[in-house]
């Protein structure tokens, strides 16, 4: 055994639990073309957050590609330098071009007021990233979409459970992309799926994750292989059953770490608003960017491992062409580190990390 305490740990349902599936799966031999324990899923998850429409594929990332094919886009798609490689890659790998627009201090999401200077001709759509599912301002961008007919897409891969304005997160924008891979605070292993509330996009969308076959079994559009398999599904049962013990874990977790850690003047957090947030990730921002390496250093020495989300800002990265400044992203980019946050972390270690960071910093 290790007693290595990383960013994150995935939550695991009992093994007996995920065994009890398993037994169906072999009793079945239906390991996957939306089979059974996929649409349960589907069914318990649309339930769960109170979505119309919920598409399950095998990552978060196909999510967002999917996201990309449905609403048929192939111009200039709107978002942000702070994010996950995978926000880019998906508008790269669907021959879109991603236009880059700096970050808000606070929020760490996309800043509204610079987005409509970023607007051309070729501009089809804003994809918003929920930064460690911190909300979008998505009624400003419901608006600005609105007037200059654009589509919306949120990469929601942080953002399961969050509600806002008395609706699941995910019910905004034209399509969401939630991930359920093992780091994220609801895992299958390897998962994601798209969220919309228009029937007829939910159908295109299970066209795509199937080789473009609709339900008469009939090639209707151009589709791939996007598929959840039967496994990932059961995973993904038997881990809901968990997760309101897990949300209210990280809550307190967070609880903790705030009044370890809001004192000390020389970190800043992301502003939140605590009944829209799910606590998967502890942010800290520290003001002097020096001194981030050296608090990793010294971290590490005590078994401890958190990691610089996001790092670099994605304008700096060789396959990126816009090479402007993006100051807001740049600044928060060198200076963010994610504390371990996962609902088995021990109370303990969290007043041990907080000292050191406090001693440190
Ligand atoms: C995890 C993540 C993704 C990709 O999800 P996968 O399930 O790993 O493919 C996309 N965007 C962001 C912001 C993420 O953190």
């Amino acid at each position: 055994m290790s007693n290595k305490i990383f960013v994150s740990q995935p939550s695991l349902p009992k093994l007996n639990d995920y065994n009890f599936y398993l037994k169906e799966i072999w009793k079945s031999k239906i390991l996957t073309h939306n089979g059974p324990f996929v649409r349960k899923l589907e069914e318990k998850l649309i339930n769960h957050l109170s979505v119309r429409h919920l598409v399950a594929v095998n990552s978060g990332t196909s999510a967002i590609q999917a996201a990309i094919r449905a609403l048929d886009l192939n111009g200039e798609i709107i978002t942000t330098p702070f994010t996950w490689i995978a926000t880019i890659d998906s508008i790269l790998w669907e021959r879109c071009k991603p236009v880059f627009v700096d970050v808000d201090k606070n929020t760490f999401n996309i800043d509204v007021s610079k987005i409509e200077k970023k607007i051309t001709k070729n501009t089809q759509a804003i994809l918003g990233v929920h930064t460690f599912s911190n909300p979008c301002d998505v009624l400003q961008i419901q608006q600005i979409a609105r007037r200059n007919k654009l589509k919306v897409i949120y990469d929601a891969a942080h953002s399961m459970f969050v509600r806002y304005k008395g609706k699941s997160i995910l019910e905004y924008g034209d399509i969401s992309a939630v991930s359920f891979h093992a780091t994220k605070i609801f895992n299958t292993f390897e998962g994601g799926a798209c969220i919309t509330n228009s029937s007829k996009l939910a159908k295109t969308l299970q066209k795509i994750r199937f080789f473009g076959y609709d339900d008469a079994k009939k090639i209707q559009t151009l589709g791939i292989n996007l598929k959840m398999t039967e496994a990932h599904a059961a995973m993904g049962i038997a881990n809901l059953k968990n997760a309101k013990k897990n949300f209210e874990l990280r809550k307190s977790h967070h609880q903790l770490y705030m009044k370890l850690l809001s004192n000390n003047q020389n970190i800043n957090f992301q502003m939140i608003n605590e009944k829209s947030y799910n606590y998967s990730y502890m942010p800290i921002i520290i003001i002097n960017k020096n001194n981030v390496n050296k608090l990793i250093k010294k971290l590490n020495k005590y078994n401890i491992f958190p990691r610089r989300y996001f790092y670099p800002s994605l304008n700096k990265i060789k396959i990126i062409k816009d090479k402007k400044n993006f100051p807001i992203s740049e600044y928060l980019s060198d200076r963010i580190l994610c504390l371990p946050m996962y609902s088995e972390l021990k109370r303990k270690d969290i007043q041990k990390i907080s000292e050191i960071v406090n001693e440190n910093i």
